[in-house]
């Protein structure tokens, strides 16, 4: 049973199928029907730690353009049709250098209940893509849709809009460890995107996620049933020892799974706006990870270029010497 402070409902959505389904996995303090969910979600200075400490859920309709042109900050993995979307908004797990600190005033979690809505729109841009293309489709974006499964069911919808739509790629990006589905088997053209960091970074940075030691392992057994994985060692964050712990992150993949049978590798240091860095900062006042003294570039915050470009060719030197294949072609850099 999912405990939520308060749900707030669209009026809009009270009766949807959805709706009723969340609630029956939930208990709540009180629940409040409104109007448009940015009422409550965008409302200006809020405060993002207490929220998350005390969880409330807001239950919305997504309206509009519900696919999204991947960001130039976004790897798109060489794909040219590269979408994104949001069916919701707020995440279970706590990164400190986390964009949605910088992105949202509010710590809730929105959920949209109109995901159908979604693979309509995927499914008339298919139709719009010309012969041999695919449509490369990040659906884990402002949240991890994972940790939200026994909740959502939403990775298991976009698993058999995959298994249905053989054009489409599907990536769900995620921090936890989630299991192979036994029953219906693994889906090609849905990848596991999973963000492995060493367990150091895990446990000054990314609070409430999986542990090293359980993503590994899901890896591993997500490839035994021939599930597609992406590994993404993505943000790389500066700590003093980042050699030291990112080599010895890389050393526990090549002992736990075959390098060779994973799909890709994307590899990034930590960048962010320079507009979310502000907000990012307020919320984050005492976080190593988010006060290095960035350098601006284009507007986005970085490492100094040096510092990128060694952190980058230590990272795939150490995956590439554990390659039979030596295809470098499978890491991608952002
Ligand atoms: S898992 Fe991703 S979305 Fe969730 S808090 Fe961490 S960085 Fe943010």
């Amino acid at each position: 049973m999912w405990s939520f402070n308060h749900i707030y409902i669209e009026n809009d959505i009270k009766d949807h199928p959805r709706t009723r389904e969340i609630l029956s996995k939930c208990s709540w303090h009180g629940i409040f029907y409104i109007d448009r969910y940015l009422k409550i979600f965008g409302r200006k200075k809020q405060d993002i730690h207490f929220q998350m400490k005390n969880r409330s859920l807001i239950l919305a309709r997504a309206s509009g353009e519900l696919l999204y042109r991947g960001s130039p900050m976004c790897q798109d993995y060489g794909r040219k049709q590269f979408y994104y979307t949001s069916t919701m908004k707020n995440c279970l797990y706590d990164c400190e250098y986390c964009y949605l600190k910088g992105m949202y005033d509010c710590g809730y979690i929105v959920i949209f209940v109109n995901i159908e809505d979604v693979f309509a729109q995927a499914e008339r841009r298919l139709d719009l893509l010309a012969d041999g293309e695919r449509m490369y489709l990040s659906v884990s974006f402002d949240t991890d849709l994972y940790s939200f499964e026994s909740l959502s069911g939403y990775c298991g919808l976009w698993k058999k809009f995959a298994r249905e739509h053989t054009g489409a790629e599907i990536e769900i990006r995620t921090k936890g460890a989630p299991s192979p589905d036994g029953d219906e088997g693994e889906v090609p053209n849905l990848i596991h995107a999973y963000t492995l960091s060493p367990q150091q970074i895990i446990d000054r940075f990314e609070h409430n996620t999986a542990p090293l030691s359980a993503r590994i392992r899901s890896v591993a057994r997500m490839l035994s049933s021939g599930g597609t994985v992406r590994i993404c060692i993505d943000p790389i964050i500066y700590v003093r020892d980042w050699k030291e712990l990112y080599g010895s992150l890389i050393d526990s993949m090549a002992r736990a799974f075959d390098i060779d049978r994973v799909m890709d590798f994307g590899i990034g240091t930590f960048r962010i706006s320079r507009e979310y860095l502000k907000r990012l900062r307020r919320a984050e006042p005492h976080s190593e990870a988010v006060w290095y003294p960035f350098e601006i570039k284009d507007g986005y915050a970085v490492y100094p270029d040096t510092l990128q470009e060694q952190m980058i060719l230590f990272t795939s030197d150490r995956i590439m010497s554990f390659s039979k294949s030596r295809k470098n072609d499978i890491i991608f850099r952002a």
